[in-house]
C-alpha cells in the first residue's frame, strides 16, 4: 500500500526522521492558511499524488509570498499531472502540501528496502540525489552504495556512519546524517515497509539534514497491525477495479487485452496468460482467486471480469485442490445470471469434485464451452473470440 508524501513525513517524524514544517491543503485558501501556520517567507507548493517525478512535471513550485502560494495552489490543484511514473494519462491533483523552503547545499539519495538477493533489509545511498535513481543505476552504478543489515542486530551506528561517508556527506555532518539513517531504518522496520525512500535527502547551507521528499510503501500482509496507516489509504489514487478486487482479497491486475482470466493460484494464472499468448490471444487481466475461495469470492471475481468493457471472452481455469470444482461452477453461474453473460465463456476444471462441477455447468442452461486441457481451453477461447 502506498501513501502520500505528506503522510509519509508524518509517519517518519514519529521515529525522529528530520523533516521541514509542512501542512496539507485542499483549496488555495487553505494553502495560504497552511503557509501562515508553517511560517517563514519561502514555501514550496507540492502536488500530492502517488507518483514521483512531480518536480519535472510542474507539480513542485517555489513561492516567495503568500500571494504566490495562493496562485500556485490554484494552478496545481485540479491539474492533470503527467510524470514518467503516471503514464501518459497523468493523475489529477486533489491535495497539495505546503512546506517550508530551505537553502539546499546538496541533494542525496537514501532508502531502506528489502533486498531479495540477500533476504535482508538494505540501506541504499547515493551522492546523486534528486534525480531518478533508476537513471543513476543505469549510468553511474558506482555512485550507489549499499549496506546489508543483520536482522538480529539491526542497523549499527558504525554502518550508518560508513554509508554517510561513502556517499560523500562532509565529515562535519556525518553524525547528523547517521542519526537520520538510524531513524529511517527504525521507521522502516516498525511500520513493516517494503520501501522507505528519501529522494532527495538534503544538506542545507546551515548544515542541517532533512528529508525533502518521502515515499513509503507498506507490506499489505502486515497492514492488520497498523490501523493508523490503513487509515491513510487514498482510494482516489487507486484503480477502481483493483479496489473492488482487494475488498474480496483477490489478486487482480488489469491488463490491456480482451480475454478475461479467472484462475486459482498465481503460478497457474501466469501459465494461463502465457498459453493464451501462445495461441494468439491477449489476457485482459491477471486474476488469482486464491486457494480456498468461497462461492461469494468467485462470484465477485467473475463480476469484476464481466464489467470490463474490453473483455470479449472469458477463460476460467481452475484446479480444484482445496477449492472444489462444484463451488467454482456455482460461483460462475451465480455471477453470469446476475450480471448477464454476453461473451463466450470457456471453462476448464480439474481436481476435486470435477465431475459434479462439470455437471452443474452443463445443466445451468448457460452457453458454456467446456475444455479438458490447458491447450484445448486456450485454443477454444481464442477461436470463439475470432469468430465473433
Ligand atoms: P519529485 O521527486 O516528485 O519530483 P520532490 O519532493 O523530490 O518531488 O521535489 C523535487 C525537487 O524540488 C527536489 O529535488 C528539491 O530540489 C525541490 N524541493 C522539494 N521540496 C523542497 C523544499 N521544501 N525546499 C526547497 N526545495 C524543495
Ligand atoms: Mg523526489
Amino acid at each position: 500500500m502506498n501513501i502520500h508524501e505528506y503522510q509519509a513525513k508524518e509517519v517518519l517524524r514519529r521515529y525522529g526522521v528530520a523533516t521541514l514544517k509542512g501542512k496539507v491543503a485542499d483549496t488555495p485558501e487553505e494553502a495560504v492558511q497552511a503557509a501562515r501556520d508553517v511560517g517563514g517567507s519561502l514555501w514550496v507548493v507540492k502536488a500530492q499524488i502517488h507518483a514521483g517525478g512531480r518536480g519535472k512535471g510542474g507539480g513542485v513550485k517555489l513561492a516567495k509570498s503568500l500571494d504566490e502560494v495562493k496562485a500556485l495552489a490554484g494552478q496545481i490543484l485540479g491539474m492533470n499531472l503527467v510524470t514518467h511514473q503516471t503514464g501518459p494519462e497523468g493523475k489529477k491533483v486533489h491535495k497539495i502540501f505546503i512546506e517550508q523552503g530551505c537553502n539546499i547545499q546538496k541533494e542525496y539519495y537514501v532508502a531502506a528496502l528489502v533486498d531479495r538477493a540477500t533476504g535482508r533489509v538494505a540501506m541504499m545511498g547515493s551522492s546523486e540525489g534528486g534525480m531518478d535513481i533508476e537513471e543513476v543505476a543505469a549510468h553511474k552504478p558506482e555512485a550507489i552504495k549499499k549496506i546489508d543489515v543483520d536482522p538480529v542486530i539491526g542497523l549499527g551506528v558504525f554502518q550508518a556512519r560508513r554509508l554517510a561517508y561513502e556517499i560523500g556527506i562532509p565529515a562535519a555532518n556525518v553524525n547528523k546524517a547517521a542519526q537520520f539513517f538510524m531513524a529511517l531504518y527504525k521507521a522502516f522496520v516498525e511500520t513493516d515497509c517494503s520501501i522507505a525512500e528519501i529522494n532527495p535527502l538534503v544538506l542545507t547551507k546551515e548544515g542541517e539534514v532533512f528529508a525533502l521528499d518521502a515515499k513509503m510503501n507498506f507490506d499489505s500482509n502486515a497492514l492488520y497491525r497498523h490501523s493508523d496507516i490503513v487509515e491513510m489509504r487514498d482510494l482516489t489514487e487507486e484503480n477502481p477495479t483493483e479496489i473492488e478486487a482487494s475488498k474480496y482479497e483477490l489478486a487482480f491486475i488489469k491488463l490491456d487485452g480482451n480475454i478475461g482470466c479467472l484462475v486459482n493460484g498465481a503460478g497457474l494464472a501466469m501459465s494461463t496468460m502465457d498459453i493464451i499468448k501462445l495461441h494468439g490471444g491477449t489476457p485482459a487481466n491477471f486474476l488469482d482467486v486464491g486457494g480456498g475461495a468461497s462461492r461469494e469470492k468467485v462470484t465477485a471475481a467473475f463480476k469484476i471480469i464481466l464489467k470490463d468493457p474490453n473483455v470479449q471472452g472469458i477463460l476460467v481455469n481452475i484446479f480444484g485442490g482445496i477449492m472444489k470444482c462444484d463451488i467454482i461452477a456455482e460461483g460462475v453461474i451465480a455471477a453470469s445470471k446476475e450480471v448477464g453473460l454476453k461473451v463466450p465463456l470457456v471453462v476448464r476444471l480439474q481436481g476435486t469434485n470435477v465431475d459434479l462441477g462439470k455437471k452443474i455447468l452443463a445443466e445451468s442452461g448457460l452457453n458454456i464451452i467446456p475444455a479438458d486441457t490447458l491447450t484445448d481451453a486456450a485454443q477454444k477461447i481464442v477461436n470463439a473470440i475470432n469468430k465473433r
